[in-house]
């Protein structure tokens, strides 16, 4: 019953009804032409002011319509497009009848017209109506051709107005065919495109839950360097108070000022923590690249292999701003950061190098370490989910893949080069952004 009913009820289409409305300027257009022609010129047939009142009639109700008609897809009620669509076939119909019967009857060069006019009618209305509409356009010429006499006498010329009744409900039929399978894929293709949208929704969920789920790993990673960092000056403040209880709460202001200064550099490691633990990656903004890269060595500082290697850091000289989305740019750094301190970790002269500089129209960060390298069987797979070189445990194989999904969603690309046993050297380069004036960087 549903299934019928659906096929029964054809989407009134707003692309539909405004390809008409755009054809009514023009059949209006025409019937004026042809009044005005025929009264002034060729004076074939006598009614021509009326066919001229008919012609602007119809420009008239097309504006109507024109205005009426919603213009997107959904400010537009099925009924009101359906009331909309019964209203201009009738009206059309109305019009094309007495234009009809004024120029000739059953005799009449717009007979053919009627065809187009149920074509009209199936596009628009449910195949019921339109046959209904097929008879109720038979039943009005007819009654017209009788009321102004001109109904044909002649067997021969009664046959042809029969087979014009039939050729409407031919029309009818045919088109309604069309237009149901027509129907019948776009809703499928709507279907399509709701099951790719959900899907789409469901990668993108899954996708936020894996980069998470690498700043754990990252995080992981870091918390012995955490720990150490909150520890010390936790140390530091437990040895003055030892020494404010030892000497009965006589302490000096320099030793307050020390203690401060020490439960500042607590509070900024967790807020750093926190900052890189959010799960939102932010709005895109322009940053200065150079800042992008402190911000993620001062997370990766935790790390305590840092301070046995030789960091380089390359800053370009000038002014070089970055459209991204810092967050996730961070995120980025860090795990190409990670995966470098994991490549040198036996390079006897361990050197990490990070680099910024432009290139025409693009930011560029390197990140150049003389690790162990990459086999070139492996530099295929390297930006593939789950793919690790690294022991069960050590390495999730996400860092890269999460890590190119971030950089091409901000339109930038990422690429590898690397010899075995010399090093490795990730490249990645992002739009340069036009720095905003009087924005405040120091707020991100
Ligand atoms: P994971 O670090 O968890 O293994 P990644 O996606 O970050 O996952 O890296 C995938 C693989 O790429 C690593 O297992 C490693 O083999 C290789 N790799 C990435 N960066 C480097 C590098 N700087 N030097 C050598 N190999 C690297
Ligand atoms: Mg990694």
């Amino acid at each position: 019953m549903t299934r019928w009913r659906r096929v029964q009820q054809p989407l009134v289409l707003m692309d539909q009804l405004g390809w008409f409305i755009r054809l009514r300027w023009g059949a209006g257009a025409a019937v004026i032409a042809a009044a005005i022609l025929d009264g002034v010129y060729l004076r074939w047939y006598g009614p021509w002011v009326a066919m001229l009142a008919i012609g602007l009639c119809i420009l008239a109700y097309n504006a109507f319509f024109w205005l009426v008609t919603p213009r997107q897809e959904n400010q537009a009620p099925q009924r009101r497009m359906l009331s909309l669509a019964y209203l201009q076939v009738a009206l059309d119909l109305l019009c094309l009848t007495l234009l009809t019967l004024w120029t000739g009857g059953s005799a009449s060069p717009l007979l053919g017209f009627y065809v187009f006019h149920m074509v009209f009618a199936s596009l628009l209305l449910t195949d019921r109506v339109a046959y209904a509409i097929a008879a109720a356009a038979g039943a009005t010429l007819a009654g017209g051709l009788v009321l102004t006499g001109q109904f044909p006498v002649q067997a021969t010329e009664r046959a042809v107005l029969a087979g014009w009744g039939v050729m409407l409900l031919a029309t009818v039929y045919l088109a309604n065919h069309i237009t149901r399978g027509l129907h019948r894929h776009r809703r499928r293709i709507q279907r399509q495109r709701d099951r790719i949208r959900i899907m789409g929704d469901r990668i993108r969920r899954q996708q936020q839950g894996m980069i998470q789920q690498e700043k754990v790993a990252a995080i992981g990673q870091l918390a012995a360097g955490v720990a150490h960092e909150i520890s010390n000056p936790l140390a530091c403040i437990d040895s003055m108070l030892q020494l404010l209880q030892r000497r009965g709460g006589n302490v000096s202001d320099e030793a307050f000022v020390n203690m401060r200064e020490q439960v500042a550099r607590i509070t900024q490691t967790v807020q750093q923590l926190i900052h890189f633990a959010h799960p939102s990656a932010g709005e895109r903004q322009t940053v200065p690249a150079n800042q992008i890269v402190q911000r993620a060595l001062q997370i990766i500082r935790f790390d305590p292999r840092l301070r046995k290697i030789d960091l380089v850091l390359t800053p370009a000289q000038e002014d070089l701003s970055v459209r991204v989305q810092p967050r996730a740019m961070e995120q980025v750094l860090i795990n190409l950061i990670l995966n470098a301190l994991d490549a040198v970790a036996e390079t006897p002269q361990p050197r990490l190098e990070v680099r910024t500089r432009r290139e025409g129209e693009r930011c560029v960060v390197d990140i150049i370490d003389n690790g162990h390298g990459i086999r070139p069987e492996h530099l295929g797979r390297l930006f593939e989910p789950f793919f690790t070189t690294k022991p069960v445990g050590k390495g999730t194989g996400l860092g890269l893949a999460i890590s190119y999904s971030i950089i091409q969603s901000m339109g930038g690309t990422v690429s590898v080069e690397s010899e075995p046993g010399k090093g490795t050297q990730f490249t990645v380069s992002l739009p340069a952004g036009q720095d905003e004036p009087g924005h405040d960087h120091s707020q991100e």
